[in-house]
């Protein structure tokens, strides 16, 4: 299971404070609700394109003891299951879709450069989750009048800030700002049947 790490800051800062496995070190298991602190597990790696950095970070994981599954503290930077940071999809977000620029346009406020395929591909996923965070964003900011779903869940993140705005979707709801990958359940744990899905 992925939950959101405490830590705020940059990418730097992020991976300086990772050697310290107890700072902050789960004090009890989101999925069985033992009592007992997990164990530190290792890392995994995954890739991240931020604006000033495009390279591979780590991802710390946990054990429980209790019922033998791992938990993993995602960086608040980064959605799940996506190579670009937050901050690098926003951007390019709002360029496109509040401020109409072209796609073209839109990747150059997002740097570093990217297929034009992966705008398209954010476009539509949060074309198709609109709706949901306007109903979900509604806890945390005035619905903004828009003349539709994508420019009010726009300006309510904008208000908020997205990074506030992830934080309490996927911590507090278990909602994905880009929406959950196919095959996933709907609170983003694995399905079952599901193969181990690459971010895109
Ligand atoms: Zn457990």
């Amino acid at each position: 299971m992925q939950i959101l790490h405490p830590f705020a800051g940059s990418v730097q800062q992020y991976d300086e404070q990772l050697e310290n496995p107890n700072r902050y070190r789960p004090g009890h298991c989101p999925q069985c609700q033992t009592k007992h602190p997990l164990t530190a597990h290792g890392f995994y790696t995954r890739t991240l394109i931020d604006t000033a950095f495009d390279g591979v970070i780590r991802v710390r994981r946990y054990l429980c003891t209790a019922c033998q599954r791992t938990v993993s503290l995602l960086p608040e930077f980064i959605l799940p299951y996506l190579r670009s940071s937050l901050t690098v999809i926003a951007l390019f977000l709002v360029a496109r879709l509040l401020r109409g620029q072209t796609i073209a346009a839109a990747a150059r406020t997002a740097p570093p450069l990217m297929p034009y395929q992966r705008g398209q591909f954010w476009i539509r996923r949060f074309r198709t989750q609109a709706a949901t965070l306007c109903v979900a964003l509604a806890a945390l900011t005035q619905p903004i009048p828009a003349p539709d779903f994508v420019h009010r869940a726009l300006a309510m993140l904008e208000s908020t800030g997205w990074i506030a705005a992830h934080r309490f979707l996927f911590a507090g709801v278990r909602c994905h700002l880009l929406g959950w990958p196919r095959g996933l359940a709907p609170d983003g744990r694995r399905a079952a049947f599901s193969s181990r899905g690459a971010p895109a």
